[in-house]
């Protein structure tokens, strides 16, 4: 039997030039594109080559008419307290007054604009400014340092930089001007401009004839109209790196009117959005989750978008549901790392509020283990639903289409693979697609690649066609580079990265597999495993986890209980094979700034290696626990 789901998918990939000409039409186009998909120099897709629109004028300017006074963006800082909405009309105002102070500042078609800057409104008014005169943006996360902002700077060359005094977290300000202003004089390339929001919360010394106060240029352009450029669909709209997770991050350029289309339909048949419905995606700006679904995919969709500032445990572990609850959300958007943050917590906290409004939490980034999805869902009363995708793709590439065909969840399982996408399971030796259930693979995604994935590498066309392309032998497929199984209804099953496979003694594990096991005790908040060089077997399995109930731990027979009843758990369920050499006990795992763990630094460390570039790392101090504890007999 086929299902709408099943042949909506079909047809959009046996008919991919109807059904995206179709899809286009979700969004204004100033000259309709007569060509829907250029495919003549694979890997290299041209999405609506010749047709011309504007990011800036679908997310803002095309709501004018309809919803002027409803709320687009409302900016939320627990770190602050303050709360800031702007309507469509007061949004257009800002951005045409921003997109006035970089022409102002010399910044024309086809220049980049960094943007380093707090989850403040400013940072969305300059994200929207760029796209509206056809500038490209390059965000750069708040959180990173002096050395890691000035590579990009570097890779960017930006005309002009916009950023702030300061960022907070849990309390802490951080000053951003002096880490600025370091990279700069790191960076070969020195921007022209910098333009500086000021919010009161640290000193920003401007250098006079390169800085400028974002108040006094705003207050001189508060009338300002500034007309949407049109451009190719397939112009640039931005710029945006890679988590880091396996090592040096990619930079990432994404087109227009595929990624406007791309998003639009998303919001229509993913999310099953509506005008008016409201999106809480509780990531950063610096991620491709907060380009996608904080600001163009909700705002296209005409629908009010939330800006958090904040931890998701400040003032309380409720916060975020009585934002819900006061917002009405609809839509709410998140990681599991953040679910595991509140498992850590009294799940009360989730019961506290209504968040009845809700039509699913969404949530990505990083595998979802069944017992923390049991966990939030048991908690929140709304269903959750994993996705699965990258920097690289921009939107999900396995979830469900709940909007297209409503479908059952399969905890442990992102879903199906979404219309558009050509996934195929590949055998990574000889090249072949799996085609039977439960086979293991490389996830793999045919040419092209749909609307709203990436273009190329910045700057390095070559670099895009051998990292991506190349690493299947035989074959011109997109590699994600992850690895998974499909069951034979079409759910899908990551199972980690190929990176991230381990042998042991002739058996290929994944270690998510092993995690996922680890983290059914109900004792484990959180857990990494790698694999480690060992003489015998090739690899073997260690574990490194974070109890929720550490208390007891100080004392070494508690510790190798909680061992044994992890390993005897592994051990029933996936086998002696599996079963980790050690379980560590730490209170902290490296991760990178996006929340992602870093299973490379905790392999090189456990294996008394150089961790190589940590750049992208949250927390220094997470490794040291780590070389302390195998330094003494791991
Ligand atoms: P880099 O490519 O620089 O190493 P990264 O891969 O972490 O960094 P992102 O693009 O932020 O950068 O992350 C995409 C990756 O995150 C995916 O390839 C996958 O490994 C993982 N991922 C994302 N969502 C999910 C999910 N729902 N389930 C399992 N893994 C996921
Ligand atoms: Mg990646």
């Amino acid at each position: 039997m086929t299902t709408r789901y099943a042949d909506f998918y079909r047809q959009s990939i046996d008919q991919p030039e109807a059904f995206w000409a179709e899809q286009a039409r979700l969004i204004d186009w100033q000259t309709p594109p007569a060509q829907i998909c250029d495919y003549s120099n694979p890997p290299f897709a041209r999405w609506y080559a010749g047709g011309t629109t504007n990011l800036c004028h679908n997310a803002v300017d095309r709501h004018l008419a309809d919803r002027a006074d409803q709320p687009a963006l409302v900016a939320i800082s627990t770190e602050t307290d303050s709360e800031r909405s702007y309507s469509f009309a007061e949004l257009h105002a800002e951005v045409q007054r921003m997109a006035a102070v970089l022409l102002a500042l010399g910044v024309t078609k086809g220049d980049r604009v960094l943007i380093y800057m707090p989850m403040v409104a400013e940072a969305a008014f300059a994200m929207l400014a760029c796209t509206r005169i056809g500038a490209l943006h390059s965000v750069v996360f708040g959180g990173f340092a002096s050395g890691s902002l000035a590579s990009r700077i570097e890779d960017a060359e930006p005309v002009a930089v916009v950023s702030a005094d300061a960022g907070s977290r849990g309390g802490k300000v951080v000053p951003y001007k002096p880490l600025l202003d370091e990279a700069i004089a790191q960076s070969r390339h020195k921007p022209q401009a910098v333009l500086m929001v000021n919010r009161g919360m640290a000193p920003m010394p401007l250098h006079p004839g390169r800085d400028h106060d974002w108040a006094a240029l705003r207050a001189q352009h508060l009338d300002a109209t500034v007309p949407c450029e049109w451009v190719d669909a397939t112009h640039p709209s931005y710029t945006l790196y890679t988590s880091g997770t396996t090592g040096k991050p990619k930079g990432v350029q994404r087109d227009t009117g595929g990624y406007a289309v791309a998003l639009a339909a998303s919001m229509q048949h993913i999310f099953d959005a509506k005008p008016g419905d409201t999106y809480f995606a509780t990531s950063d700006i610096g991620w491709v989750v907060g380009h996608s679904y904080i600001v163009y995919g909700p705002l296209i969709a005409g629908m009010t978008t939330i800006m958090y500032e904040g931890l998701p445990i400040r003032p309380d572990a409720g916060v975020w549901w009585s934002i819900v609850e006061k917002y009405r959300v609809t839509h709410m958007f998140s990681a599991p790392t953040a679910v595991r943050v509140l498992k850590k917590q009294d799940a009360s906290w989730l019961r506290k509020y209504d968040v009845s409004s809700l039509k699913a939490l969404w949530l990505a980034g990083e595998p979802l283990d069944e017992p923390t999805a049991q966990w939030i869902s048991d908690a929140l009363q709304v269903p959750i639903i994993d996705n699965y995708w990258q920097t690289e793709t921009g939107w999900p590439i396995l979830t469900l289409a709940n909007g297209v065909e409503p479908q059952t969840t399969r905890f442990g399982s992102p879903g199906k693979a979404m219309y558009g996408y050509a996934v195929k399971l590949i055998d990574e030796s000889t090249g072949e697609e799996l085609t039977g259930a439960h086979q293991k693979g490389v996830v793999a995604i045919e040419g092209p690649l749909p609307p709203g994935c990436m273009q190329t590498v910045w700057r390095d066309d070559q670099r895009f066609v051998n990292t991506y392309w190349k690493s299947i032998p035989g074959k011109l497929i997109y590699s994600t580079f992850d690895w998974g199984i499909r069951d034979a209804d079409g759910y899908h099953f990551i199972l980690g990265r190929t990176d991230d496979v381990i042998n042991v003694a002739g058996h290929r594990l994944g270690t998510r597999e092993i995690e996922e096991s680890i983290a059914s005790h109900p004792n484990i908040a959180e857990v990494a495993v790698v694999g480690v060089a060992d003489a015998l077997k090739g690899q073997v399995a260690m574990a490194f986890a974070v109890a929720r109930d550490a208390s007891g731990l100080g004392d070494p027979a508690a510790r190798l209980k909680l061992e044994g009843e992890v390993m005897q758990r592994v051990d029933q369920q996936l086998g002696a094979v599996a079963r980790p050499s050690r379980v560590h006990f730490v209170t902290v795992l490296p991760k990178t700034r996006s929340g992602k763990l870093l299973r490379r630094a905790l392999q090189a460390v456990a294996e008394r290696r150089d961790p190589g570039d940590l750049t992208t790392m949250e927390d220094p101090a997470a490794l040291q626990q780590v070389r302390e504890l195998v330094g003494q007999g791991g």
